[in-house]
């Protein structure tokens, strides 16, 4: 069983776009700029737009973040959007979900300048990853993508089973397998028989908030087992969706959580909002 170390990777990622600012900076004298939204004072939302404001400061991009209060009204929000949309030192704008239940989502991710669109939500590039044009990726099937090349995992011809289908996660997760040629199994809540499809899987990615859904007799001998899931259990502990200990000998490739996908998604935001400042001036 061989660990995938998203850590690492993350590193190697973030030093490669470090060296790409300074560059930026040099010879077109642009400092790549990111804008985060966050509404209301969930934690885990503010810890995750903390991490991703330490991680814009490393790599040397410019960071704002607009935190509102949870009573903000719609209109009030788009305002802003629409600001950072105009806001020559922004290339890219992140809206960090979940939005309270007051706020439409689907509409607010459409007021986002589909160029500066580095979490990938926009419809616009939604469609256009569908159809395997060039766009921005969602950061976190981008970050699983980028594990599989890093570790020369092929997935051509594979059976891949996705467990959870979210419109960040799960979707973007299966277009991107079935773009690269692998036979594609989504499964969510209302699939009959999970382990089922699991048992069969070479490859299961899954990324649902439920501790310890994929246990050992669910996975195949030799089987590559990615784990999307960030729970945070009573003991103040993180753990994966996946029964870690159980499920890993099993495997030829794991991730672990912490350490795993998580820093993965960072570096791909980093990533993506560096080739949006690229793109403003043509070097991409
Ligand atoms: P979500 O609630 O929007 O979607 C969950 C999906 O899982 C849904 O499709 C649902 O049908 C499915 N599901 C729920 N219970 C299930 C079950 N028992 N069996 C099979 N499918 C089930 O959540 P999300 O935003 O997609 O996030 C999913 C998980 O991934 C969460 O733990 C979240 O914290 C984590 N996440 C991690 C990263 C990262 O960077 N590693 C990024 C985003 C989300």
């Amino acid at each position: 069983m061989q660990l995938i170390d998203g850590k690492s990777l993350s590193k190697k990622v973030q030093d490669y776009v470090q060296l790409e600012v300074k560059k930026l900076k040099k010879e077109r004298g642009i400092v790549p700029g990111l804008a985060v939204v966050i509404v209301g004072d969930d934690p885990a939302s503010h810890a995750y737009v903390s991490m991703k404001e330490k991680a814009c400061k490393n790599v040397g991009f410019y960071s704002i973040a607009h935190k509102m209060p949870n009573t903000i009204m719609q209109e009030e929000i788009i305002e802003i959007i629409e600001m950072m949309n105009h806001n020559p030192h922004i290339h890219g704008i992140l809206v960090q979900l979940p939005l309270p239940a007051h706020i439409d989502t689907n509409r607010i991710l459409e007021v986002v300048n589909p160029k500066k669109d580095v979490d990938g939500f926009h419809a616009y590039n939604v469609g256009r990853m569908v159809t395997g044009l060039e766009s921005f990726v969602a950061c976190t099937p981008l970050g699983v993508m980028k594990m599989f090349e890093e570790y020369n995992i092929e997935l051509e011809g594979k059976d891949v089973v996705v467990v959870g289908a979210s419109n960040i996660v799960g979707k973007p997760m299966a277009s991107l397998l079935l773009n690269a040629n692998a036979t594609v199994t989504v499964t969510h809540i209302y699939t009959k028989d999970l382990a089922s499809h699991t048992k069969r899987a070479d490859i299961v990615i899954v990324g649902v908030g439920v501790p310890a859904l994929i246990k050992a007799d669910m996975v195949k001998e030799g089987a590559i087992v990615i784990d999307i899931g960030i729970n945070r259990l009573e003991d103040g502990s993180l753990v994966g969706d996946v029964d870690f200990d159980a499920v890993a000998p099993k495997c030829s490739y794991i991730t672990p959580v912490p350490g795993g996908v998580g820093p993965m998604t960072i570096a791909m935001l980093l990533s993506n909002t560096l080739h949006a400042a690229q793109q403003v001036v043509g070097k991409k």
